[in-house]
């Protein structure tokens, strides 16, 4: 219904984009707006009072007045425009003051964002406040008992209540308005991170009636770099501001100065001024439409939640389709258990990592990891989730599409799937190969240090990946080669032998005088297996010498990682997952030098 109002769609007709909680694609009239200002109104704001920065600072304020509609803040003055909600809730950490709370405990939940954890440690570390932390279920639910277990923690000895009004990690709807009537009760400062509601339910932070709403343009339909923090009017008045420069003042000395008052007193800098206008352009079309991205997106929800549901190596947290029936009577009515259009879940028998890869190759983006909610994954005991999260784009084609790519993924990455590890056609070609490989290393691979960092020598695994056409037929061959690892005894898997970075546990050792590794992930095995192929092929001593110092200099020496990149295999691992193997590759090293040292 929506699809065609966003340009990304009409360009990339085959991409299924399944990861908006991250951020959503751009809307047209937000696009349409930002370049309306570049090539029309193109000037700074409240400064200037020749024409053009006039319009710019008209469509500038009226951005905050469509933003102020939007989440109903009796006025316009009370929206603070500045670069998202990471610094909308820095502003706050920062700028309280001991006289604006009473009480000495910080309550967070603990599904918290990072940028809903983090400032608060630093501002419990400036006022001497502790973190309590409010529970969930190990299903990543809050239902009755945990909210029950919450309503007790809202004591007098609570300064601050941080909570985001829906999970990132889990897409729970937390009942913000019920729990700030009590906060206020109890004088408790409330601060609500909106910023994974804002594109799927009406906001009323009138109704809601907490001190602070925070929230990002990205996750809106708006440009990135934008964002909001709406706030009451005294604590505006009394909170200090974080940029501290131009235009936020009315006067200033060499020694001290006058702030404006809110909201320009914490807009201090040149503006974002096209991401504002964006932003008020996003905000337009939310509010002229929310009922009806509503029920678009519960009805996709529910289709997603049901098919999740009926497969069974899958693992589901959050509130996921127990309460959408509830939430289908009256759409308007978020009630305690609900969930918008996110979902997040484990694999039993795969690797998250390994599972996304496959799927990242089919068009499908979908996010896995741990959603910058890390202390949330130790309390379920994991390390991150396979995340789906819809917008009002979403059709149900690509929810078909997701679970057709899930089912094949999950069906290829099946031991039994019966591929075969090198094609018969292909099976003189290697056993030549293989032959020259022994007849080398009789000879002087050792001596040849021309060779460092170049696929001089085609080894079994190698082969078999330069074979595969196409990334799918290479990441096969992986997955056969991970089978081919020396793998590291349950027991010595310790945190002396652990390699960090991978986006997977992976721990290199000797064990009975051959290194070993291990790896959650199927295609980290594979990998390693590749690695270490070539570096028993360079370590393989000339003579019968056990120890021979030259082969083993020249292992230590090879670019391995460069290696990797000739046989096309780097582009497709993430940022993060080239850095693991980097360390990984450093840990082979080492380990390598100090065993034959001793
Ligand atoms: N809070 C929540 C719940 C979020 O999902 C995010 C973004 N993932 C943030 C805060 C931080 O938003 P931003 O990076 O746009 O500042």
């Amino acid at each position: 219904m929506f699809k065609n109002q966003f340009p990304f769609f009409i360009n990339k007709p085959e991409q299924v984009y399944l990861d908006s909680a991250a951020t959503t694609q751009k809307h047209q009239s937000v696009i349409q707006a930002v370049n309306d200002y570049h090539c029309l109104s193109s000037a700074t704001v409240h400064r200037s009072a020749y024409a053009i920065a006039n319009e710019a600072t008209l469509l500038f304020e009226q951005a905050r007045d469509l933003t102020a509609q939007l989440i109903n803040s009796p006025t316009a003055e009370q929206i603070v425009f500045n670069s998202g909600a990471t610094e909308s809730i820095n502003t706050i950490a920062s700028g309280l003051q001991k006289k604006m709370i009473t009480g000495n405990k910080i309550l967070i939940l603990a599904s918290e964002h990072h940028a809903n954890i983090l400032p608060w440690q630093q501002l419990s570390a400036r006022l001497g406040l502790s973190i309590e932390v409010v529970n969930i279920s190990d299903k990543g639910q809050f239902t009755q008992p945990e909210y029950a277990a919450l309503l007790k923690q809202l004591s007098s000895d609570v300064a601050i209540l941080a909570m985001a009004h829906v999970s990132n990690a889990l897409g729970n709807i937390y009942p913000v308005e019920e729990v700030c009537r009590l906060a206020n009760q109890q004088n408790i400062l409330t601060v609500i991170d909106g910023t994974q509601a804002i594109a799927h339910m009406s906001v009323d932070v009138t109704a809601i009636n907490c001190d602070f709403y925070v929230f990002s343009g990205h996750k809106m339909y708006a440009p990135t770099g934008v964002g909001v923090m709406y706030g009451k009017r005294t604590l505006l008045n009394e909170l200090l501001p974080l940029r501290l420069g131009g235009e936020m003042i009315t006067r200033v000395s060499f020694t001290d100065a006058e702030y404006q008052a809110p909201p320009l007193k914490f807009e201090g800098g040149t503006p974002n001024i096209s991401g504002v206008i964006g932003l008020g352009a996003a905000a337009t079309f939310l509010k002229s439409n929310m009922h009806s991205i509503q029920q678009h997106e519960i009805l996709l929800s529910k289709l997603l939640s049901d098919g999740l549901e009926k497969r069974h190596d899958i693992r589901l947290f959050g509130n996921v389709s127990a309460h959408l029936n509830q939430r289908n009577q009256n759409v308007d009515e978020v009630t305690l258990g609900c969930s918008i259009g996110l979902h997040s879940f484990v694999f039993s028998n795969h690797h998250l990592h390994d599972v996304a890869t496959l799927i990242y190759q089919k068009n499908i983006a979908v996010r896995v990891g741990h959603h910058c909610a890390m202390p949330l994954m130790n309390v379920l005991n994991i390390n991150g989730t396979m995340r789906v999260s819809i917008g009002c784009y979403t059709t149900e084609q690509d929810i078909q599409r997701f679970f057709h790519a899930l089912d094949n993924t999950l069906a290829e990455l099946d031991e039994n799937a019966g591929y075969q590890l090198i094609p018969k056609s292909k099976q003189q070609d290697v056993n030549q190969h293989t032959d020259k490989i022994n007849n080398a290393n009789s000879i002087s691979h050792c001596n040849d240090n021309s060779t460092v960092g170049k696929v001089t020598e085609t080894l079994p695994i190698s082969f078999n990946i330069k074979q595969a056409k196409g990334w799918d037929n290479q990441y096969r061959q992986l997955l056969l080669a991970s089978k081919n690892l020396n793998t590291l005894p349950v027991e010595m898997r310790l945190n002396e032998n652990a390699v960090f970075g991978c986006e997977s546990d992976l721990w290199i050792a000797y064990s009975n005088d051959q290194l070993c590794a291990y790896s959650q992930s199927k295609i980290i095995r594979g990998i390693l297996a590749l690695i270490l192929e070539k570096v028993m092929y360079l370590n393989t001593p000339l003579t019968n010498n056990h120890r021979d110092q030259k082969s083993t200099s020249i292992a230590a020496s090879f670019d391995y990682f460069a290696y990797l990149t000739e046989l096309n295999l780097t582009p497709f691992f993430s940022v993060g997952r080239q850095d693991g193997i980097r360390n990984a590759i450093t840990a082979i090293k080492a380990k390598l030098a100090i065993h034959h040292k001793t």
